[in-house]
């Protein structure tokens, strides 16, 4: 099972939440300190780790429980949300040159992968409808263009070699001349690992990339060096710029360290993984996908996700009904702006709810704090306030004592106050019931 010591490992923080009610900041130091444990032993990197742990901290106590989901299966969601953002959220797909041949430049220390990668690349591609090419650029390895040349007739596709007495960049100009005269789609070029980084090694990938104006760039690493190949990944973008990763050996016995450190760490996405010695174990990296792997809860999360869209729909219905009959009250006011809030959050965090990237990060800080106002305000008004704002519109006496309560200005309390009607005014207007729709007038 892949990652089968971190999903163990992250179920035991699961399994401390069972017979909880709510997610405080007591109950889950424990959980806390088994997911950093885990993702630790994973091997992934320290300040990540950290940042990881403290993010789903401040989301489990911050945010309310869904109706009807327990509190390690509401733990359960959250890991799994932070998990894909961590990977980079969204699948990296492969760019492709708009004219001339697409050039994928693969660089990597030996033994990684990397001409296997570069077989089962032109594979994966061939599939895909594109003509491809190799370049056997690996001339310190002498095996290796014999080995290139054995792959590519498996999945037939043309191997351009010049020996190992040429410079490899020389063999990347006169592959990728040959590649144009062909009119393939896509030229892959193999280049030669070392067993470590080397400055000859960076200086003789520069000069292979300044020849080639590659599209992509891609570091091959291997799973089981774990955040070490993120470590590289960072060093090779540093030092030739790359466009992403692909990484190996994710059908070993590797611990997830890699998977979770490298976009983190370098800030380059992984974008492609190799998950067998077959040509055909080559696939792109999903990100949503290798978080429900890890995780291994599918079942659960569907389930939160149920319950979430029965509970939104509920609210919705129920805040319906409350506008046609014009009781829209202070309780709800504080559900739907809080509502309003938590997708302000959430906004930041995933940035991907269409229609509202346009909010801004300072915007979202200032609905937050506007939030914490009105909430003071409404904590300070009685039940029976807070269900007929209308007793609040027709005495000064009772907002003056919330503003002294709440702590802030009479003016505050009368704005909120007018808000609520307006609000009323402007949903009934919304659902096309337009009768009764006045805003009372604060009498002094
Ligand atoms: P290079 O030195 O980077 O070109 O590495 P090779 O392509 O020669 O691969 C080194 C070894 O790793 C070979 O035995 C490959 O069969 C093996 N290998 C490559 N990719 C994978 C993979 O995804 N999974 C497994 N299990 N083995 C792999």
């Amino acid at each position: 099972e892949m990652f089968g010591q971190l999903t163990s490992g992250l179920e035991s923080a699961w399994n401390k939440l069972k017979g909880e009610e709510v997610l405080t900041k007591e109950n889950i130091v424990e959980p806390m300190r088994d997911i950093r444990r885990a993702l630790l032993e994973a091997d992934v990197s320290l300040p990540v780790v950290r940042r990881f742990v403290q993010a789903v901290s401040d989301q489990a106590v911050g945010v309310g429980l869904i109706r009807g989901v327990k509190p390690d299966q509401q733990l359960v969601k959250i890991v799994n949300e932070e998990l894909v953002k961590l990977m980079g959220g969204e699948v990296s797909e492969l760019v492709f040159a708009k004219s001339g041949p697409t050039v994928i430049l693969l660089a990597g220390l030996q033994g990684v992968g990397k001409t296997t990668v570069s077989a089962k690349l032109a594979y994966y591609l061939k599939k895909q409808g594109k003509s491809c090419m190799l370049v056997a650029g690996d001339v310190y390895r002498p095996a290796a263009i014999d080995q290139l040349v054995i792959l590519g007739e498996q999945v037939a596709v043309p191997v351009y070699t010049a020996g190992t007495e040429v410079k490899p960049s020389e063999i990347a100009r006169q592959g990728l001349n040959e590649a144009k005269k062909k009119k393939v789609d896509v030229v892959i070029v193999d280049t030669a690992g070392r067993l470590q980084i080397d400055r000859g090694m960076m200086d003789e990938l520069k000069d292979v990339k300044r020849v080639l104006n590659p599209t992509e760039v891609l570091l091959v690493v291997d799973a089981m060096t774990g955040q070490e190949a993120a470590a590289l990944v960072t060093t090779f973008n540093i030092e030739i710029g790359i466009t992403g990763a692909i990484l190996t050996k994710l059908d070993g016995d590797s611990r997830g360290g890699a998977a979770l450190s490298v976009k983190e760490v370098s800030g380059k996405p992984i974008k492609l993984v190799g998950r067998g010695e077959r040509m055909e174990d080559l696939e792109p990296f999903y990100p949503d996908r290798m978080a429900g792997r890890i995780l291994g809860m599918g079942d659960v999360l569907s389930f939160v996700e149920k319950a979430q869209e029965v509970m939104q729909q509920e609210d919705a219905e129920e805040l319906q009904k409350k506008i046609m009959s014009a009781k829209f009250d202070f309780n709800d006011f504080l559900k739907q702006t809080r509502a309003v809030a938590r997708m302000g959050s959430m906004t930041r965090v995933l940035g991907m709810i269409p229609g509202m990237g346009k909010v801004t990060p300072a915007q979202v800080r200032e609905a937050e704090k506007s939030l914490k106002i009105m909430e003071g305000m409404i904590e300070a008004m009685t039940p029976e306030e807070r269900e007929k704002p209308e007793l609040l519109a027709e005495s000064p006496t009772r907002r003056k004592r919330i503003a002294q309560d709440s702590g802030k200005t009479e003016q505050q309390v009368s704005q909120l106050v007018a808000q609520l009607f307006q609000m009323r005014v402007r949903m009934k207007n919304l659902m096309g019931v337009m009768e009764g729709g006045s805003i009372p007038a604060l009498s002094n």
